[in-house]
């Protein structure tokens, strides 16, 4: 299955929660999910479901691979290394999601949306302990200093949405000066440096099938 491509705003209507994929208009009046909340399509309105316990897993399972931008494949491929690693499965699931470069740099408010992120990275912006990695799905460690790279004309737009993202907090597992451009990795994150609420369990139990 290739990439998403329709409108964003559809996959957090059918969620039935805000998934902030959109950036700034998240935060806006003009967010679909606040205007219209309920599911996309003709017979949207009038859908009354009732979600068996497997619908509810399949749901966090999508949810969280909307949230990150992963597609199945990659997504089934990082539970197989959580189920490999130490440690409880759904929290390392989380944690290999959360260290993704693309997900650094938005964090960082470098990009407004993930999906932003993922072209400053793909575009080559980005430099990883002084190298520049294109490779959105790369996995940052500890006391990784990841830093813009790039020429002044696009330093101005990157710095647009430093002013954008603001109000974001950058979480306590990343130090980041807005000034010079650049953050370190200051340990690995935890469950609880994760923004939106993620039931991780329903997950493993899904692929524990
Ligand atoms: Fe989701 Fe953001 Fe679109 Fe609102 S504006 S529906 S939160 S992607």
């Amino acid at each position: 299955m290739g990439r998403y491509i329709d409108a964003v705003c559809r996959l957090c209507r059918r969620q039935g929660e805000k998934l902030f994929l959109k950036g700034t208009k998240c935060q806006t009046e003009k967010c679909p999910a606040n205007k219209r909340p309920y599911p996309p399509g003709q017979h949207g309105q009038g859908r009354r479901q009732k979600i068996s316990n497997y619908g509810l897993q399949l749901k966090e399972k999508q949810k969280v691979k909307r949230i990150y931008g992963v597609l199945e494949k990659q997504f089934r491929k990082y539970f197989k290394i959580a189920s490999k690693t130490k440690g409880v499965t759904g929290k390392v699931l989380l944690q290999l999601l959360e260290r993704r470069l693309d997900n650094v740099v938005f964090r960082m408010g470098l990009g407004i949306s993930r999906s932003q992120a993922r072209q400053i990275v793909r575009h080559n912006l980005i430099s990883v302990n002084a190298r520049r990695v294109n490779i959105p799905s790369y996995l940052v460690d500890k006391d990784d200093l990841v830093a813009i790279n790039c020429k002044d004309k696009v330093k101005i737009k990157i710095k647009d949405n430093l002013e954008l993202a603001k109000d974001r907090t950058v979480p306590a597992w990343l130090a980041f000066s807005a000034i010079e451009m650049k953050g370190t990795v200051l340990r690995l994150p935890e469950k609880n440096d994760i923004q939106q609420p993620i039931q991780e369990q329903l997950i493993v139990e899904l692929y524990s099938k």
